[in-house]
């Protein structure tokens, strides 16, 4: 069997699509730009690609970007008081404060400083509790790309058998959440987990998310199952650039699983595409309109 390819790029360019036309809508009918401000601190090299693409990806869609760049050193203080300005700021609807942070930074209290309402990461507590709690609120974006990925193959979960290898906060415990309130019967697992290979062959729906180059190979997979890989992991290629690969073993798994995401072009792209989703649906809410059903 061949597996059928979960395009990312395609599926996300649509939905970026969407996003940029109800975007227009609002600025035609309300006179309404979203706005995201994009935090980031120091010269990270990943950071700074990350967080241009996101930039590049709001203006592209219309929205207003608000990109505040701070050095290194910045103290704890100064960029609190930077998240209570941008909390403050009415043209401002989606704070996102890229990760890693220095470490003179604690960086739960700076997600905790960030209004749940512009929280458009969705690791604030508050908004991980709704999710918990089958809240409306906002949702992690890597995470809600890799289930509206995963529709694109079920237009409903109900009853599936998940399997989630990880179980960090951005991404692991979030997309287990979101697939218990589709009503899949989902596994979480980690690196503690006694014979993985096993537990991964149960799945009907198998969403990696470890970081571990290529380690879920095409043998632990149940035939014809959906395969989700969330992993993005550099490689070094003698005499040539790094390669990216993801946490599965591509070749191997698309000989077997019936649906795949391919690495790069899957959920990457998918995430920045739930981002703009979610700066828009918090420009709505905090406007008092309803949140677009895209
Ligand atoms: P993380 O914080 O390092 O968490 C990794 C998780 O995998 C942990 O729960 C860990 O278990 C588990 N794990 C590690 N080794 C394992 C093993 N040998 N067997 C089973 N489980 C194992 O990573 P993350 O931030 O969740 O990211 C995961 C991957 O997704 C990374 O490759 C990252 O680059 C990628 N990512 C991609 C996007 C995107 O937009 N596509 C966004 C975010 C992250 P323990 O809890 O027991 O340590």
């Amino acid at each position: 069997m061949t597996a059928k390819l979960i395009d990312g790029k395609t599926i996300s360019a649509d939905l970026r699509g969407s996003v940029t036309d109800a975007v227009h809508r609002l600025r035609r009918d309300r006179g309404i730009v979203p706005g995201l401000a994009v935090v980031l601190v120091g010269k990270n090299p990943a950071s700074e690609v990350y967080v241009r693409n996101k930039s590049k990806a709001v203006t592209e869609s219309g929205m207003h970007p608000f990109d505040r760049h701070l050095p290194e050193n910045v103290s704890e203080t100064d960029l609190l008081n930077l998240i209570a300005e941008l909390n403050a700021d009415e043209q401002v609807n989606g704070i996102l404060v890229q990760l890693p942070l220095p470490p003179q930074i604690n960086a739960n209290k700076v997600i905790s400083a960030i209004d749940p309402d512009k929280d458009v990461d969705g690791f604030h507590p508050i908004n991980v509790g709704r999710l918990a709690s089958g809240l409306p609120g906002m949702v992690p974006c890597t995470p809600l790309g890799c289930i509206r990925l995963a529709k694109t193959v079920h237009p409903s979960l109900a009853g599936l058998e998940a399997v989630v290898i990880g179980r960090s906060n951005i991404v692991g415990k979030p997309v287990a959440q979101l697939l218990l309130t589709e009503n899949a019967t989902v596994t979480i697992a980690h690196s503690k987990t006694l014979d993985l290979p096993a537990v991964c062959a149960r799945a009907d729906l198998l969403v990696a998310a470890l970081g571990r180059p290529e380690m879920v190979r095409g043998a632990w997979i149940k035939p014809g199952a959906t395969v989700i890989d969330v992993g993005i992991n550099r490689i070094a290629v003698a005499g040539s650039k790094p390669r990216l690969v993801g946490d599965v073993a591509y070749a191997e798994a698309s000989e077997v699983a019936g649906a795949i995401t391919p690495v790069p072009g899957g959920v990457g792209p998918m995430t920045i595409a739930c981002l703009l989703l979610n700066t828009l649906r918090a420009a709505c809410i905090q406007k008092g309109l309803p949140a677009p059903t895209i």
